[in-house]
C-alpha cells in the first residue's frame, strides 16, 4: 500500500463535478491535467474506463497495466496503460491505498448470476456505461468499447492461493485518488449503486470529479 498526499490545492482546481450514486460521468482530460476522485462519504466504488479521445478504440487494459507494473493493485505511482501498452495517466497521489482493476463492474445480469434472480430490474454500472455513451454521441463509443475497467476505492484482495473476495471497503470519507493524464483522455466513471456486496457499504453516497489544468 502506497499512501502519498496530492501537492495540490483545492483552491486552484479549474472545475468540480459531484456525481450521485447511480449517476456517471464522461468527459474529456486533457494531456497534462490532473484528475482527483474523492470519495466523500467513504466506501464508494467508481468504476472507471478510460479512452485514447482522438481514437477511442484505444482504450485502458488492465491486462497491460498489471504486466507492466507486476502488481495487482493500483496506488501511486502506477501508469494506466492503454491496449497498445501506452501510458494514457498515472496515478499521482492516494490516500486511500490500492485500487482494484480485477473485480470488473457490475451488470444486471451478473446481479441475477451472483445474488438472485429479483435483482434484475437493479440499476447498475453497466447500464449506467450504456446511458453515458447513449447520451453522448459525439464521442464515437459504443457497446464494443465498455471492457475492463478500473473499479477506484473498491477493495478485491487476492488470497495466497489466488483467490479473489469482494471485502468490506478500506477508503473513506475524504479519500482521494489522483491521476495525471499522459495523453488527452476521455473519462467514462459509474458511480456504483451496488447494493448486493460491501464494495460501497451497501450504501452507494456520492463522489467528486475535481481536475487541475497543467
Ligand atoms: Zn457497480
Amino acid at each position: 500500500m502506497t499512501i502519498l498526499a496530492s501537492k495540490l490545492d483545492i483552491k486552484t482546481a479549474s472545475a468540480r463535478h459531484v456525481i450521485g450514486a447511480g449517476d456517471y460521468y464522461l468527459a474529456p482530460l486533457k494531456r497534462g491535467q490532473t484528475l482527483r476522485i474523492l470519495d466523500v462519504e467513504g466506501n464508494q466504488a467508481a468504476d472507471t474506463l478510460f479512452f485514447n479521445a482522438d481514437d477511442p478504440s484505444e482504450r485502458y487494459s488492465a491486462m497491460d497495466t498489471i504486466r507492466e507494473q507486476a502488481q495487482v493493485y493500483l496506488s501511486a505511482g502506477s501508469v494506466l496503460r492503454s491496449n497498445l501498452g501506452n501510458p494514457m495517466l498515472e496515478i499521482t497521489a492516494d490516500t486511500c491505498g490500492r485500487h482494484d482493476t480485477l473485480g470488473g463492474a457490475c451488470a444486471t445480469e451478473s446481479n441475477t448470476v451472483r445474488y438472485d434472480l429479483e435483482k434484475r430490474c437493479m440499476h447498475a454500472c453497466r447500464d449506467s456505461w450504456m446511458l453515458a455513451i447513449a447520451e453522448h454521441p459525439e464521442y464515437g463509443l459504443s457497446k464494443r468499447d465498455i471492457t475492463h475497467n478500473i473499479n477506484f476505492f473498491m477493495n478485491v484482495p487476492v488470497t495466497a492461493d489466488g483467490g479473489l473476495t469482494f471485502a468490506d471497503g478500506i477508503s473513506g470519507a475524504g479519500k482521494y485518488v489522483e491521476m495525471q493524464a499522459n495523453m488527452d483522455v476521455l473519462v467514462l466513471m459509474s458511480n456504483c449503486p451496488q447494493l448486493n456486496n460491501p464494495c460501497n457499504g451497501y450504501n452507494p453516497t456520492q463522489v467528486e470529479m475535481i481536475i487541475w489544468d497543467s
